[in-house]
């Protein structure tokens, strides 16, 4: 079982998570996740790992389960998140494993070791709700270690979302000998954003040493940043307000919130925005009726020149429009 323990405190364990490892003869983990969870494995078997054994975790767990042990590897946050699951798997492929055949009972073959991957709630969600909603529009989630992933594909990646204004979660920010990466993050993104966008840096979310520091992108490498740090940098439209960082979900471009929710002009509920994929195609083919080049509208959307060529010499069929959207829960 790769179990993710959440952030750290037991509430926020979910109950699958705890009920694996209560089942589970050895558990397996790196040290301070041991502790994290030193209440739920008495009398059980434990292999504590540092941080550089993944492989030999991984390994270790796999011989276990030969032996016909259950065993439960635990990794802090949501397992499949720059955590154990995919070492794992890699381990298992190697070995040669495949999932194996299950009865009508859900029974594996004989010698079959069954993998189970127990979701937990990931850095990027606790660090979140710790500080308001920063995720509540497009998203995404980098590391900073270049241990195991060359600096050019972290970089590119940086300069990808900053552009492309996602709100950004970066992982494994800085460490003791890793202190430049943040520096060179923070340049690539004020190459795009604003320096006021919003920076929340959040420490040992749902831990003893739990702390919350909010800042600019402009101040953002100064911050007490480490090994325990989660960095939250909003997009072009995130906001702190009262101490909580919030991202708008874009409600203001259709209702008018202050004229109790009524619906803006032009806009309709339940359907795509007046500036959605149809009503953008349409106005699109009126600029370039009107003469504006396909450079020139690749520069005003921020889009690439072939996409716009082609979109107006492929004129596909609108999307229909009759059925209305599926709720905007
Ligand atoms: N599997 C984990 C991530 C492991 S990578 C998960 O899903 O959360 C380790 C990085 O995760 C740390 O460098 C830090 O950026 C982040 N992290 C993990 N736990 C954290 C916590 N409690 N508070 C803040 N950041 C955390």
């Amino acid at each position: 079982m790769l179990v993710g323990i959440g952030p750290g405190s037991t509430e926020h364990m979910t109950a699958r998570a705890r009920a694996a490892i209560a089942e589970a003869d050895t558990i397996i983990g790196y040290v301070t996740y041991i502790k994290l969870v030193a209440d739920l494995i008495e009398g059980k078997e434990i292999v504590r790992k540092s941080m550089t054994e993944e492989l030999d975790r991984a390994i270790e767990a796999l011989e276990r389960a030969r032996q016909g042990k259950k065993v439960a590897l635990i990794s802090s946050g949501d397992a499949g998140v720059y955590g154990m699951a995919g070492p794992t798997f890699e381990v298992l492929f190697q070995a040669g494993w495949t999932p194996p055949v299950l009865d009508a009972h859900g029974v594996p073959e004989p010698g079959g070791i069954v993998v189970e991957v127990v979701p937990g709630a990931s850095a990027l969600n606790s660090c979140a709700a710790l500080v308001g909603a920063p995720l509540t529009h497009d998203f995404c989630a980098i590391s900073l270690s270049d241990l195991l992933t060359p600096w050019p594909t972290i970089a590119r990646r940086l300069d990808a979302v900053a552009y492309s204004d996602f709100v950004v979660a970066l992982y494994n920010p800085k460490s003791g000998r890793r202190t430049r990466q943040i520096v060179e993050a923070q340049r690539l993104f004020l190459r795009h954003r604003s320096p006021d966008t919003p920076v929340a840096i959040v420490k040992s979310a749902y831990r003893r040493r739990e702390r919350i520091e909010f800042t600019t992108l402009a101040h953002m490498s100064d911050a007490d940043i480490g090994m325990l740090s989660t960095v939250l940098i909003g997009n072009s439209n995130t906001v702190v307000l009262g101490g909580l960082m919030v991202t708008p979900r874009g409600y203001a471009n259709k209702y008018d919130v202050q004229a109790g929710g009524t619906t803006r002009e032009g806009e309709r509920p339940g359907r795509s925005l007046s500036t959605g994929l149809n009503g953008w195609l349409e106005n699109l083919f009126a600029d370039h009726a009107a003469g504006d080049s396909i450079e020139a509208l690749a520069q005003r959307h921020r889009l690439p020149v072939e996409y716009i060529r082609d979109t107006l010499e492929n004129p596909l069929e609108a999307a229909a429009q009759d059925a209305p959207e599926e709720a905007e829960a």
